[in-house]
């Protein structure tokens, strides 16, 4: 691809949903590497990514909490899903020559680095790959908190928030066959009408910092790098 890209630092958002494939949990190593080669597609547009993984697909902390046990202890055992995704992806992308380092919220040296806005925007600006694990270190939040969080501290143009649809609808479109996809909302409208797209966090931290959000598919492949070029199916979420 040749096409200037619209930007040249950007944060996505992938779930661990995403990672899981068809599968009912864990990785499928096949979804990683074809999420992965979109990465390496973004980067060979001259893109910088930061990468934030959730972790859904392998615990989250209210399983815990709905069964009367501690919330707290339940999302450190949610984020450290994020990790072993993390660790997952990175695997896929340097499978790909994409130089990619992880950088985690929550120490492990002995596994990856820890993350510092110092050292995220060092490995950036030398063309790697950062995927961010660990989400925000903090229980009681999420992932997408954790993306617009990190979008912020390294001052990402846009926030790529990869979904199951091309978009955010009117309606879910799996289930309503007149749902239409908005091109563009603001990120007021998104949380006066309250659209299951981000947490209200995520958004209003992306609204208080002035960055876009763009919801697309993170299923179709090649997608990502449309977008970049200025193509593709997506919402774009700005003020
Ligand atoms: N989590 C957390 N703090 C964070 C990010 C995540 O406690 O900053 C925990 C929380 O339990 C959450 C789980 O990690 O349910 C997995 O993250 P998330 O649900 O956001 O993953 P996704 O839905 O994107 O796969």
């Amino acid at each position: 691809m040749t096409s200037k890209p619209l930007y040249t630092r950007v944060l996505l958002k992938a779930s661990g949903e995403a990672l899981m494939g068809s599968q009912g949990f864990g990785i499928d190593v096949a979804v990683a590497d074809r999420i992965a080669s979109d990465i390496a597609e973004a980067r060979a547009m001259g893109v910088e990514v930061g990468v934030v993984v959730g972790g859904g697909n392998i615990f989250r902390g209210v399983a815990v909490a709905s069964k009367g046990g501690d919330r707290v202890t339940g999302d450190h055992m949610g984020m450290l899903g994020t990790v072993i995704n993390a660790l997952a992806l990175a695997t896929s992308l340097r499978k790909q020559d994409v130089e990619t380092v992880v950088l985690s919220a929550i120490a492990m040296p002995e596994i990856c680095e820890s993350f510092s806005q110092r050292a995220a925007i060092h490995h950036l600006s030398q063309g790697r790959v950062v995927i961010f694990a660990g989400g925000t270190g903090n229980p009681f939040f999420t992932t997408d908190s954790a993306a617009t969080l990190r979008g912020a501290e390294i001052g990402a143009q846009a926030i790529f928030k990869g979904t199951q649809v091309d978009g955010i609808y009117s309606a879910d479109p799996k289930k309503d066959p007149n749902a239409t996809r908005f091109d563009r909302l603001t990120h007021s409208e998104v949380l006066e009408k309250g659209l299951a797209v981000m947490d209200v966090t995520a958004v209003a931290l992306a609204r208080e910092n002035n960055i876009p959000i763009i919801v697309f598919s993170i299923h179709e492949k090649g997608e990502f790098g449309k977008i970049l070029a200025g193509g593709g199916l997506k919402t774009v979420v700005s003020d």
